[in-house]
């Protein structure tokens, strides 16, 4: 169906009263609706939508995403975890591949892309493993996946083996494609859950220590330098990961790096003992929490991705020790940062729609821009009106949440992905 919206959009650095046509999935006409030109523009047919509080922004890239089918759609699917993305005003994700069967060859992603196929809402885009089954021990069938999948990523769990990280790289480099590191040191982590901080120590859990995770960066980044490898690192969480991937900018690798919304926002003083404040990795301590916001700023983090990752009530109901890994973040990744980091006047409103979607668009390739010709994939947000975060209005099947409660502004009222009506809250 034809469609109209006639919005505030913002487009290269700021907002205009724009009228975007959309038709068969592309954007069919773009403009001002004041310019000398405008009256074939404000005289497109259509379903109509005009907006007079509301901003129009480029749709949302996340790379980083568990969408949990095939295997564990009793804690997501395809279908729920797509809907929560075009909730949360993302038309395009990238979905980590610790699945049942596990995407480590074509046969093995096959059930994922037909899953895809069948039943997702908004652009989505597989990783495939760096390791057979993510055991670490031999290198997955990267020609059979070569072609279906953004990267290659063994996500969950890091790469024990040196030399099988180094031979990934340069298997991956031979075929123009980037490693996703969940940078894990096994030995280091030792049983740990938690950030190894005041709050772990005062309540007796066991930490996770930040070195588990910078040690293996370290060694990934002295990998890189030797193989010239594509790499980018998963959700960063320590301040001497920060300063590591800063400095390997400097030496001029080809490195990238994201961060999550929950390490910029909270802090380990502010943990409960409650399933929704646990995931891996943990939320660090006030210090890391700056660094990783001095990191955004100065461009060493190129991306935020929400390392969506749900879990059944039950599995998430059992406090800090005895819960899964992961909380989801979808439909909560706009409003926390708007408020917290825009509005609080930490980030500029540019900045966070360049680290949402522009940076990762230019880093992973996916993505376009609201323009004349391109495929249509946009979002609708309300910047002023304040509401209640409450995980029972989320689509996504996970609840679990550390931001429950919370009062925020920016909510997605459309999003459009590849030129179709996604979610609509109007
Ligand atoms: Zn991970």
């Amino acid at each position: 169906m034809n469609r109209v919206i006639k919005s505030k959009v913002y487009k290269d650095g700021s907002f205009f009263d724009g009228i975007i046509g959309v038709q068969g999935g592309s954007i069919s006409s773009f403009g001002s609706c004041s310019g000398a030109d405008s009256s074939s523009l404000c005289h497109t047919e259509g379903e109509v939508f005009q907006f007079n509080n509301f901003v129009v922004l480029p749709g949302f890239i996340d790379v980083h995403v568990h969408l949990r089918e095939p295997g564990f759609s009793y804690k997501e699917t395809v279908e729920s975890g797509t809907l929560a993305a075009a909730r949360g005003g993302y038309t395009h994700v990238c979905s980590m591949p610790n699945l049942k069967p596990v995407p480590d060859s074509f046969e093995g992603l096959e059930p994922q892309l037909k899953a895809i196929e069948n039943s997702a809402k908004v652009n989505v885009y597989p990783y495939g493993t760096i390791t057979e089954g993510q055991r670490g021990m031999k290198l997955s069938d990267f020609d059979g996946l070569l072609n279906r999948v953004i990267a290659f990523s063994d996500d969950g769990v890091g790469v024990q083996n040196e030399d099988l990280m180094r031979q990934a790289m340069l298997e991956a480099k031979k075929r123009k494609k980037m490693i996703v590191a969940h940078c894990e040191d096994n030995v280091l982590r030792a049983g740990g859950y938690i950030h190894d901080g005041e709050y772990a120590r005062k309540h007796g859990h066991k930490g996770i220590n930040s070195e588990s995770e910078w040690k293996q960066i370290e060694r990934d980044l002295k990998l890189v330098a030797e193989t010239g490898c594509s790499y980018h690192v998963c959700h960063i969480s320590a301040k001497e990961s920060v300063e590591l991937l800063r400095q390997a900018k400097r030496a001029g690798l080809d490195v990238s790096g994201e961060t999550a919304p929950h390490y910029l926002v909270l802090d380990d003083s502010e943990l409960r003992d409650e399933g929704r404040f646990k995931m891996n990795p943990p939320i660090r301590s006030a210090k890391d929490r700056e660094a990783l916001i001095e990191g955004i700023l100065d461009g060493t983090l190129d991306m935020i991705a929400t390392d969506h990752a749900p879990h059944s009530a039950e599995e998430k109901g059992k406090g800090l020790k005895d819960s899964l890994m992961g909380i989801v973040g979808l439909e909560t990744a706009f409003p926390v940062l708007y408020t917290e980091l825009v509005k609080g006047g930490i980030i500029s409103f540019d900045k966070l729609i360049k680290l949402l979607h522009y940076n990762p668009m230019k880093r992973f390739g996916i993505g376009t821009e609201i323009e004349f010709g391109a495929e249509a994939n946009f979002t609708v947000f309300d910047l002023d009106t304040p509401y209640i975060i409450d995980s029972n209005e989320f689509l996504s099947m996970g609840k679990s949440t550390p931001f429950e409660g919370k009062e925020v502004y920016g909510r997605c009222k459309m999003t459009i992905a590849k030129g179709d009506l996604v979610w609509k809250e109007i």
